[in-house]
């Protein structure tokens, strides 16, 4: 689960992260007061959206001006006409795809002198099984750029769990970052909280880009994202009311409400399979073949025929999606349920798309009766070589 930047300073806030002062603003008539509130003489303006690269990204209307997401006002009556630009447009940037992302929230801060600006992130590193710190002077920019053209300048190391974070580590920080004296004690300070938090709140990610020195000395968070482990939020209630459901993708919300492991994509066939590891390889297949998945879907061991039939709508559902490919092998699954799933489904809400069905295993025979009895227009295919051929021939190669 993502929240907004202003949400992840308030939380990094708690550990004794270093972050400037802010106020969030819902509705332009607030403005004005809270940037009296903070002084200013510099504020800045930040659109709120679980999306990066707002300060380079573009709103789609005009009157919202082309200067970006992320804007420095000088003056109270600029704080005013940016919010009001700002607020209800949608914006675009390099993250949130063509479609962009309707800005409902703004973060007013007052404005940090910036010295210098670093990179710096923590992350679960699979590999090593721990928690890994990625380091680079090159702030500012997307890291995935840094990592193609100047890999050498970014440094990661990760903390063993036992120990957690550890003076050394804070020296290896201030040392990649340049940092000596009271600065380097500072950076000590931070990785050490940064580490803190991210265990304490089981987080998946935090990204801080750009860290700062400011003009008085002062490392600084200027940017925070995090997202957390959903498997952990059960242990968060605090976190778990951070939740901006706007910011997520309705099929997503909707399946999560059946306890689907499902997971929106790009393309063009919709997948409904049983077990993660044949879900992985029937999107694998789709892809050898030439066309694109529009979904991650694994409808579990246990499913029930309505939660089946959901799966199903959730997947019809999809403007996006031009033909469905069912992959079931029945083990504690048994095929005849997940027919009468989706007849269930067609029966209610049509079908407009072409639809491979593979059944194997448990109750193999009577699930194929009931797709045949049911005069449903079916593909059937034999296995998961022969569907994926017929359903990329069906929809056509992406
Ligand atoms: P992002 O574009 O979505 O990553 O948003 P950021 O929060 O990183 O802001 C974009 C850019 O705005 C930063 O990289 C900074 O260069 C600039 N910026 C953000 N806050 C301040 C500030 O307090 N003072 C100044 N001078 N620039 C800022
Ligand atoms: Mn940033």
């Amino acid at each position: 689960m993502n929240i907004h930047e202003y949400q992840a300073k308030a939380v990094l806030k708690e550990f004794g992260v270093p972050v400037s002062r802010g106020v969030a603003v819902l509705k332009a008539s607030d403005a004005g007061a809270a940037a009296k509130e903070l002084g200013g003489p510099l504020w800045v303006v930040k659109s709120q959206i679980h999306a990066g690269g707002r300060g380079k990204g573009k709103f789609k209307e005009a009157e919202a001006g082309e200067k970006g997401g992320v804007r420095l006002a000088k003056s109270v009556k600029e704080v005013e006409s940016f919010v009001a630009q700002m607020l209800g447009k949608t914006l675009v940037t390099a993250q949130t795809g063509p479609a962009g992302k309707q800005v409902n929230r703004i973060y007013l801060e007052e404005g940090a002198n910036i010295a210098k600006e670093f990179y710096l992130s923590l992350l679960v590193d699979r590999s090593t099984s721990r928690v890994a710190f990625v380091v680079s002077t090159e702030g500012g920019m997307e890291i995935e750029e840094v990592a193609h053209h100047a890999s050498d300048k970014i440094v990661t190391f990760s903390v063993d769990p036992v120990t957690g974070a550890l003076p050394h580590h804070g020296r290896i920080v201030a040392k990649t970052l340049g940092l000596a004296g009271d600065l380097a004690d500072q950076a000590e300070a931070l990785t050490a909280r940064l580490y803190a938090a991210f265990v304490a709140k089981d987080m998946a990610m935090l990204e801080i880009n750009p860290l700062i020195v400011s003009a008085e000395g002062r490392l600084k968070c200027l940017d925070a994202k995090i997202s957390f482990d959903a498997n952990a939020l059960y242990r968060h209630p605090e976190i778990l009311a951070l939740r901006d459901e706007t910011e997520e993708d309705p099929k997503e919300i909707e399946a999560s409400k059946h306890d689907l492991s499902y997971v929106a994509l790009d393309g063009a066939i919709g997948c409904m399979v049983n077990g993660a590891g044949l879900a992985m390889a029937t999107m694998d297949i789709i892809k050898l073949y030439g066309a694109e998945p529009a979904n991650f879907l694994d409808v579990g061991g246990g499913a029930t025929k309505d939660k089946v039939s959901a799966a199903f709508k959730i997947i019809t559902a999809d403007p996006q999606v031009k033909g469905i490919l069912v992959n079931i092998f029945g083990g504690i699954m048994k095929c005849d349920v997940i027919a009468e799933g989706v007849i269930a489904a067609v029966k209610e809400v049509g079908l407009e798309v072409p639809l491979v069905v593979r059944l194997e295993g448990t109750n193999v025979d009577i699930g194929k009766k009931i797709i045949a009895d049911s005069r449903l227009n079916v593909i059937s295919a034999d296995d998961l070589d022969d569907a994926a051929q017929k359903i990329v021939n069906a929809v056509g190669k992406a």
